[in-house]
């Protein structure tokens, strides 16, 4: 997997569906509020589950799981290791929507993805973890990574 830098630079983006703060980079931020927009004037709701996530967290979480009983391996087809997470570059988010579940494969059958799917690349977002992807990790069809590159 490649190694994920941490961003440095990240402006504060609304809150999530905790009423958590959520920071993005400028951009990714930019083109998530027109990607949002966008969907919304097709009558779809997006919204925003979870956005940047330090190094620090994401250790956390794994040591929290492991605390928890569950093995290593296990844990990390669900979660990467710290380091390794699209979180920690302030571009990629999980994405969710009415009516479903936050963080549930079952994303897939909603007009969300659907319209994620026809129109997510328009705005640079890519989903990161399709079915059987390279990196091993479990299919992931609400997270979408901002990438600046050739459509
Ligand atoms: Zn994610």
């Amino acid at each position: 997997m490649p190694l994920c830098e941490e961003a440095a630079d990240l402006v504060d983006t609304e809150a999530d569906i905790y009423g958590r703060p959520q920071r993005l980079t400028k951009e990714a931020f930019h083109a998530w509020k027109g990607m949002k927009a966008g969907a919304a004037a097709d009558g779809v709701t997006l919204f925003l589950i979870s956005a940047f996530r330090g190094i620090d967290y994401q250790h956390d979480v794994i040591a929290r799981k492991l605390r928890g009983g569950r093995s290593i391996e296990e844990v990390l087809q669900v979660n990467c290791a710290p380091g390794y997470s699209e979180h920690h570059t302030g571009r990629a988010i999980d994405v969710g929507t009415t009516g479903c579940d936050a963080l549930v494969e079952a994303f897939e059958f909603t007009e969300a993805f659907r319209w994620l799917e026809s129109n997510g690349n328009e705005y640079s977002f890519f989903m990161s973890y399709p079915r059987k992807n390279q990196f091993g990790i479990k299919y992931e069809p609400w997270h979408w990574c901002f990438q600046k590159r050739e459509k």
